[in-house]
């Protein structure tokens, strides 16, 4: 596996060697790709720890994290969601380190970030700057789509309400079916969100652009973590060929798998254990990604199907 450095020092020798044949190509061939930032569950709380939970500390990880990411040249910096762990007040105390950040961050929703009163579970996405639950932002020739999968579940919506009764209902019917991700902090994709998924990957094709994936919860590998109707949104995957990653946290181990050609990453918790870190800086080119890891997280490369 070629390591980013190892990447540049060749880029840099094929540049030194052909740049009096053809500068103009080359000098895009060096700056190949773009870098962004990504941390997935800082799940910060005023809490003591609770088995290989820190919640406190995540103050300290994402400060390190942001001044890392502030020393690089990153087009953006992503956090997977469940930022807090419990309380409203939380998002005050870690929106601090974020607040010394020189890059845009681009927040997705967790199930621990609907863990406040319910009157104030609506305005978790105004609070961490989401003008839409799920959107999509396109930088340089990707696409960049953030689903939101607490869509249906039973702890993003009051209780008593048409939404957290369906979610209910529908959560009884796959544990009837023994579904492996039938879990109450689990949650689905919802047939609008997944019909506009589908619709946005559509006219990405037609713009010529590949399509990054970034979600709370995974779709693969199959496993008790799993957005509740992970089988509908991987055929949907399938069927787009020009999705390329998904990039989920949730699971704090971390986990990957590859299905059908697309790389679908787990990136561990920033939460767990007391001293360690976890988090990534990812380098994006035409046609692959390397992942340098942090603390816990493993470094990757991705090598993107052809569409
Ligand atoms: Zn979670």
């Amino acid at each position: 596996m070629m390591t980013p450095h190892s990447w540049n020092r060749r880029g840099f020798l094929k540049a030194t060697l052909l740049a009096a044949a053809a500068p103009a190509i080359l000098r895009g061939a060096v700056q190949a790709g773009f870098e962004i930032g990504l941390v997935a569950d800082a799940q910060f709380a005023d809490i003591d720890d609770k088995g290989t939970r820190f919640y406190r500390n995540s103050l300290k990880k994402l400060g390190d994290a942001v001044e890392h990411f502030n020393g690089r040249n990153l087009d953006f910096c992503a956090h997977l969601g469940d930022l807090i762990d419990r309380e409203w007040r939380s998002f005050d105390e870690i929106s601090r380190p974020l607040a010394a950040s020189r890059y845009r961050w681009h927040h997705l929703l967790g199930n621990h970030d609907f863990d406040v009163l319910d009157e104030l579970k609506a305005k978790v996405p105004g609070r961490l700057g989401m003008e839409q639950r799920y959107r999509f932002f396109d930088q340089r020739e990707f696409r960049f789509v953030i689903l939101d999968t607490n869509d249906v579940s039973t702890y993003a919506h009051a209780a008593g309400s048409a939404e957290r009764i369906a979610a209910a209902a529908a959560l009884q019917g796959l544990e009837v079916e023994k579904v492996r991700q039938a879990k109450p902090w689990n949650g689905g994709i919802g047939a609008a969100q997944l019909a506009w998924f589908d619709r946005t990957c559509t006219a990405a094709r037609t713009e010529r652009r590949k399509v990054i994936v970034l979600a709370h919860h995974p779709v693969a590998p199959e496993n008790e973590h799993n957005v509740w109707n992970s089988p509908a949104v991987l055929k949907l995957i399938e069927r787009h060929s020009h999705v390329v990653a998904w990039l989920n946290g949730h699971n704090h181990a971390g986990n990957f798998a590859e299905h059908a050609g697309v790389p679908c990453v787990t990136m561990r918790g920033m939460v767990e254990t007391a001293a360690t870190t976890a988090f990534a800086t990812a380098r994006i080119m035409a046609d692959r990604m390397v992942i340098t890891g942090h603390g816990r997280e493993l470094s990757r490369e991705l090598v993107f199907r052809s569409s």
